[in-house]
């Protein structure tokens, strides 16, 4: 397995991502005449731009280039702001990343900001 980008830089890209992310962004859907339906789920493998990665263990997993990556769930998420709605379930991420499990969705969605509680939490890009 290769490891595209070390921990330390995806970090750091992550915060660049999350912090310049548009702030007023057009509606890139009906921009592009693109219906919910068209936009293709699961993560997307950054290597080979494979979509879905497998979640394996702690980790997302291309079964095309075996590459693994610990965040590429991140994208996935912020595709999902930009191209779907701009707040994010924990069933609307489980069902857009093909997960099952609620936990794992809940640790994913720990990088985001979290409002309401429990089973009507949702989540935003942070400072939204
Ligand atoms: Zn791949």
């Amino acid at each position: 397995m290769n490891e595209v980008i070390t921990e330390k830089e995806m970090t750091k890209m992550k915060k660049t991502i999350l912090k310049n992310h548009e702030e007023n962004e057009l509606d890139i859907c009906s921009a592009y005449g693109v219906t919910r339906n068209d936009i293709m789920t699961g993560v997307r493998c950054e290597n080979c731009h494979y979509i879905p990665m497998k979640r394996i263990y702690a980790s997302w997993l291309c079964i095309k280039c075996n590459t693994s990556s610990k965040y590429a769930h991140l994208n996935a998420i912020l595709d999902y702001f930009l191209l779907i709605d701009k707040h994010i379930t924990n069933r609307e991420l489980r069902n857009f990343i093909h997960l099952s499990s609620r936990t794992t969705a809940y640790k994913l969605l720990k990088e985001f900001q979290m409002n309401g509680e429990r089973k009507s939490a949702f989540y935003c890009k942070p400072g939204q």
